[in-house]
């Protein structure tokens, strides 16, 4: 096997990217306080904040764009979306929002009630503030391999169903609304669900008349391990193995920004009637009419033609072949990463990375920072910055198990170049890392402090 997969694309447009000269990633660094978020990105060379949004469209995407129908009822992209949400996903009905959060938000705001609890392998935290804010309780139930950073289970992602089922047993089926599953488990890495999961998951939920909805953003990432991972899937087409994910649920969320291979949109499907004359007076109420919803005719032919160019083997091939591949190289160099590669992005895990540096004096924002001084990468930091809080009763801090750096990966955009520079990038730092500081905080916001917070080397 060839180390990498050649892009199974040529490139027809191109957008320049610069790297500003090291003096001035310098001052710009010490401007915004050594947060990368606050970095515009024409400032970044190599940008792997999120592959959220950040895909690049086909030629075919792009033709599609200029078929779009604007007519306000009935327009023929809806129809064309509609199809093929048939023939991949197959449910009855579905809406389309503005993004998946928008989706998230109607689901809840019909199918779920204050006190009430929904289950899942990890709740994205998006989904996790939806539930919230109509008063319900998310709960997380991945098995315990998907929380080890050096487990090399193939399905981390997997939700236990010994878990779930005294969860039930627990708190009563007639306080459960609804039971998830994330594909692939984007807070716990990107990390795949097994069809027999998936499968063990319908039971345990239909033997408590529970409806089951699957959170499908990365849809086509998870299909593609279960092809490569699971025995009996080898020889199926990715489009059968969707098919037969989604054959257990009664509905699902999705934020087309991921394997819709758009750059905004999403939607809620579903099999049931009646919660879809539910949901459509919803998204009236705060996204648009049924037939466009939160969008524009040209999206949702983008987004159907995206959800079409997703399934494409060899597009899968490239897409989680760049993720092992950037893993193997830094790997190679002894760097510590998360294992095994999940379907979107690499993480290095910097506990292991800056072992002198006290947690409290943030070692994976310091990393974060240093990236972008060392190569203009922008990644995020996912360790105490985002995660640590005051126990309430002790009042002293708790940090979390992890201490990571997140290299997400847009879809279709960089090539194995760029993903060599990001690797030496990384090296280079590594072989430096005792001379990475720590950092201190000169201002945070009462919540969610990493998008705004400002820092300063620690002296
Ligand atoms: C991105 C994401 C969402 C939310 O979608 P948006 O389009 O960002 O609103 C929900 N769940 C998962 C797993 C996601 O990755």
């Amino acid at each position: 096997m060839p180390k990498m997969i050649p892009e199974p694309f040529r490139i027809k447009v191109v957008e320049p990217i610069k790297l500003v000269p090291r003096p001035e990633r310098e001052k710009l660094l010490v401007e915004v306080g050594y947060n990368p978020f606050l970095i515009r990105s024409e400032h970044i060379y190599i940008d792997l904040l999120t592959d959220s949004g950040t895909s690049a469209m086909s030629d075919r995407q792009w033709a599609g764009i200029m078929e779009g129908d604007e007519a306000y009822a009935g327009c023929r992209n809806f129809f064309h979306l509609d199809e093929t949400i048939r023939d991949i996903f197959g449910f009855n009905y579905f809406v389309p929002t503005h993004q998946g959060r928008a989706a998230e938000k109607i689901l809840f705001s019909i199918a779920l009630r204050a006190g009430q609890y929904v289950t899942n392998n990890m709740h994205f935290d998006t989904t996790q503030a939806n539930i919230e804010a109509v008063g319900g309780r998310p709960v997380n139930l991945v098995i315990d391999e998907g929380l080890d950073p050096t487990s090399r289970h193939p399905f981390k992602g997997n939700l236990d169903l010994d878990k779930l089922t005294s969860f039930i047993e627990e708190v009563g089926a007639e306080n459960i609304p609804l039971g998830m599953i994330t594909v692939t488990n984007n807070s716990g890495g990107g990390q795949p669900v097994s069809m027999e999961n998936i499968r063990g998951l319908k039971d345990v939920l239909a033997g408590y008349d529970i409806p089951f909805f699957i959170d499908a953003c990365r849809f086509a990432e998870n299909a593609h391990f279960i092809k490569q991972r699971e025995p009996g899937y080898a020889d199926k087409t990715i489009l059968e193995i969707a098919n037969e994910m989604f054959s257990y649920a009664d509905g699902c969320t999705m934020s087309a920004k991921k394997d819709g291979l758009v750059n905004i949109g999403g939607f809620l499907a579903m099999n049931d009637e009646e919660l879809y004359q539910s949901a459509c007076n919803q998204l009236i109420l705060w996204e648009g009419f049924p037939t466009y919803g939160g969008l524009a005719g040209r999206d949702l032919e983008a987004i159907a033609r995206g959800l079409r160019e997703a399934l494409d083997e060899s597009y899968l091939a490239y897409r989680v072949g760049q993720i092992e591949y950037l893993v193997g190289r830094l790997l190679e160099a002894q760097v510590p990463v998360v294992e095994p590669p999940g379907g979107h992005a690499v993480y290095l895990d910097v506990r292991r990375f800056l072992p002198h540096v006290l947690q409290s004096q943030f070692p994976a924002q310091a990393l974060a920072a240093q990236l972008y001084l060392e190569g203009g990468v922008r990644g995020v930091e996912m360790g105490s910055v985002m995660f640590a809080h005051r126990d309430s009763e002790t009042g002293r801090m708790v940090y979390p198990d992890l201490e990571l750096v997140r290299l997400a990966i847009p879809r279709r955009v960089y090539t194995q170049t760029h993903l060599d520079y990001v690797a030496e990038t990384i090296i280079e730092l590594y072989q430096r890392r005792d001379r990475i500081q720590g950092m201190e905080i000169v201002y945070e916001a009462p919540f969610l402090r990493h998008f705004t917070a400002r820092f300063k080397p620690v002296s």
